[in-house]
């Protein structure tokens, strides 16, 4: 007799094609086949229990089968589960976008809706280099990114973005961008100041040299994400603001990763009271619901598309589920559930909970850095800690100690030798205390060969 394991094994290895999978290696492995969730427990179609250590990728608020969330959803669908925005509306969207412009930072007046972070970016790529051609200035074409930067996986993002095993295979179809450097304090000799010096130099020289041709800087604010959460010194992100201003340059915030509480402020920008010209949100959006992002725009961008028809300065840009009624409704119901439950203040707790938890783990020798702004942890391992030399890939300590995680009970999934830790923001102190256990132990295990005492 064949069991329902046995059964979805077989058809997940026959038909399945996992994102950013190594399918060879995948296949020789027993897959795990997520059933159902609750609170931040997901369970396996083998009854087995996990943590949710990484938010599902990043991007759960409240926990999983959320009543409130599930009743914002049902009671939507009785009404209507689709609509266009093309030429005509609808409640969720409408009382979203209003609801969103007054939790952004000052300036963001107006929402465009998508439906993921990288068509999120994709669309403030494109609204800021039309920005400038409807305004009648011509060649600011160019866009400047970040070292190891990661915007989503469609094309434009892509050419914004700078992480090689990703994108070089892809680098003949891109645009070109400037790529400045990203202070990445932990591997810069002069460290935090060396790293902080470095980029803003390199900013300004491109901007003093080359302002004329480029339309925006897009940026993962104060953390970046995918290339192994790493941290700005303060006042980065602010400075890269202000030179951006001074040089007619537009600033893209990608706060798809890092918005929603994730921080400890609503969004990142907030933390340094920078309010930019084009900002991304998607993951958290809907508590991690469902499939919907948005680019918010300042009214000075909407005004230079807003002209008779003939004039030609309409965004030609959407998608078939652009503002998504369900979405909308589950991502209200969130917002409201993260006032009411007073989440961005539990988040600053719950942050200081978790770092000083992992002070001891610090000691260990094969943990270089513990990076952490709010719920948003990454713990670089190293083989050495006194010359910060790192793992060979072909070890693949990252992966490990992931599973070393999953054996005792929570998921998560890392990046390189960065180990993630992204808990959903509802995760109790009590919860952050198991996680936080299970990280230590996964990771002495994996690079000590032993077990925590
Ligand atoms: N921007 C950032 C900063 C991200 O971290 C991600 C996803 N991890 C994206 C964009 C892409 O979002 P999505 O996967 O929803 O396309």
């Amino acid at each position: 007799m064949i069991t329902d394991y046995e059964r979805l094994a077989a058809m997940n290895k026959d038909h399945l094609w996992h994102p950013f999978t190594q399918m060879k290696d995948y296949n020789n492995s027993d897959p795990l086949i997520i059933e159902r969730g609750e609170g931040i427990m997901l369970y396996d179609v083998q009854g087995r229990a996990y943590y949710d250590g990484f938010s599902s990728v990043w991007l759960n608020v409240h926990g999983h089968n959320v009543p409130e969330l599930n009743q914002a959803i049902t009671e939507q669908l009785g009404r209507v589960a689709h609509s266009t925005l093309l030429g005509m509306s609808n409640v969720p969207a409408i009382e979203l976008a209003e609801k969103l412009v007054g939790v952004s930072p000052e300036g963001l007046n107006k929402v465009f809706y998508s439906d993921s972070g990288a068509t999120g970016v994709e669309i403030a790529i494109k609204m800021a280099f039309q920005y400038w051609h409807n305004k009648g200035i011509r060649g600011k074409t160019k866009f400047i990114t970040m070292n190891q930067a990661y915007h989503g996986d469609t094309v434009g993002a892509v050419s914004v973005g700078a992480i090689p095993l990703y994108h070089d295979v892809f680098r003949p179809m891109l645009f070109p961008s400037h790529v400045i450097p990203y202070p990445y304090s932990y591997r810069h000799d002069g460290g935090e100041a060396g790293a902080l010096e470095d980029t803003l130099t390199a900013l300004r020289h491109l901007l003093e040299t080359r302002a004329d041709e480029i339309a925006a800087l897009i940026v993962e604010p104060i953390v970046q994400g995918a290339s192994g959460i790493i941290v700005m010194p303060p006042g980065c992100l602010s400075q890269m603001a202000n030179l951006c201003r001074k040089y007619g340059v537009l600033l893209i915030a990608d706060e798809v990763a890092t918005g929603f509480g994730r921080t400890g402020a609503m969004f990142a920008c907030d933390l340094e009271d920078v309010s930019p010209d084009l900002m991304v949100i998607g993951k958290g959006l809907t508590g991690g619901y469902l499939p919907v992002a948005a680019t918010l725009a300042t009214d000075e961008v909407y005004e230079a598309f807003y002209a008779d028809y003939q004039e030609q300065k309409t965004f030609f840009h959407g998608h078939s589920f652009t503002g998504n009624p369900l979405g909308c409704a589950v991502a209200l119901a969130s917002l409201k559930l993260m006032e009411e439950r007073n989440m961005i203040e539990g988040v600053r707790a719950k942050a200081s909970f978790v770092e000083r938890k992992l002070a001891a783990l610090k000691e260990r020798p094969h943990v270089g850095e513990i990076r952490q702004k709010g719920l948003m942890i990454g713990i670089e391992l190293v083989r050495d800690k006194i010359s910060r030399e790192t793992f060979d890939w072909a070890e693949r300590i990252g992966v490990r100690t992931s599973l070393r995680a999953r054996e005792l009970g929570m998921l998560t999934r890392p990046l390189g030798n960065v180990i993630v830790f992204i808990p959903p923001l509802v995760s109790s102190e009590a919860e952050l205390d198991a996680m936080t256990d299970i990280l230590e132990e996964s990771i002495i295990h994996v690079t000590e060969g032993g077990s925590v005492t």
